[in-house]
């Protein structure tokens, strides 16, 4: 549609287990205006690593959604699930640089270990770090299959958010390949942004805590990492993070309620600020109103009142 010459290309990358809600479209939304509003291109990806969980059906529902808000992107979607090959090749980089070592513990076995002295909370206490050879071969003979693991060393990594600011956390251990030989996602989505050619991550806060073990990875692979901006979520009146069981928070369910998309989009862009309540601007009107230093800096608490959304 128009000339994309800006250098910030954008994503939304969503996993396709159920339809998009309010907070999963506000978050588009933000990150497609992110990219259009600097003329940059914007890319989609769905995020279907998991065979138990993704589902085609979900993804038409999603893609459709989007689309039916206005929502526009440049080039064909990626799949993740087509994107093994370079999944598996960057694990093989990091494994020969020393970067992993096998886990053979079982989660049951993390949870009742004690947390790692100095990690985040839930990160892995390192129990298969130091193993011998003669113990992994023990281990692999009594038939377990091990998870491959990030060698981080306790690398404190500081990401400086456009919206959150300088953020520093000690990367732990993550999980790079689980060991039904899938990919995690904090491997993928270092590797598929890099292939996509993504410079600037949007998202909802809830993943800025896993941003500064990405940028590690990003540079172990020697990618240049993105920018990010993590965008507060969506919370429920009762305070929990937006989710279905809220009531009637997706397309589908305001459509049965009367609502159209571009009603809903007004309400989403309402609570970002970028119009009154009750007006319907166009994208194009929105892309004027934009300005990314003034995005909300705190979460919006949606209340089931279309007309009149309520800032948290
Ligand atoms: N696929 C993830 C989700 O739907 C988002 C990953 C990302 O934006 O980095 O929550």
């Amino acid at each position: 549609m128009r000339g994309w010459r800006g250098v910030a290309t954008g994503r939304f990358a969503p996993s396709p287990t159920g339809r998009l809600h309010l907070g999963n479209l506000r978050t588009a939304l933000v990150a497609w205006l992110f990219a259009r509003h600097a003329c940059s291109r914007f890319v989609l990806r769905v995020e279907d690593l998991d065979p138990a969980t993704s589902r085609p059906e979900h993804e038409a529902a999603q893609l459709a959604d989007l689309a039916a808000i206005g929502l526009d992107w440049d080039g064909p979607v990626v799949r993740q699930s087509t994107r093994r090959a370079a999944h598996d090749e960057a694990v093989a980089a990091l494994e020969h640089a020393g970067r992993t070592y096998p886990c053979f513990c079982t989660r049951r076995e993390i949870q009742a270990a004690t947390r790692a002295p100095h990690g985040p909370d839930g990160s892995y206490p390192g129990t298969c770090r130091h193993l011998s050879d003669a113990e992994r071969r023990d281990r692999l003979r009594e038939g377990r299959r091990p998870a491959v693991r990030l060698r981080a060393d306790g690398a404190v990594v500081t990401v400086v958010d456009r919206i959150h600011g300088p953020c520093s956390l000690v990367v732990d251990d993550v999980v790079l390949r689980r060991n039904d030989g899938v990919c995690a996602y904090n491997l993928a989505v270092v590797v598929d942004d890099a292939h996509q050619r993504v410079e600037e991550v949007v998202r909802g806060d809830d993943l800025l805590e896993s941003t500064p073990r990405q940028v590690h990875l990003a540079r172990l692979l020697g990618l240049t990492p993105p920018g990010h901006a993590h965008v507060p979520l969506v919370l429920a009146p009762d305070g929990a993070r937006l989710a279905k069981r809220h009531g009637a928070v997706t397309l589908a369910d305001r459509a049965a309620r009367g609502e159209d998309p571009l009603a809903v989009r007004s309400v989403l862009a309402a609570s970002l600020g970028l119009c009154p309540a009750g007006e319907r601007p166009s994208l194009e009107e929105l892309l004027g109103t934009f300005d990314p230093e003034r995005l909300p800096r705190s979460p919006w608490v949606w209340t089931d009142e279309p007309s009149r959304p309520a800032q948290g």
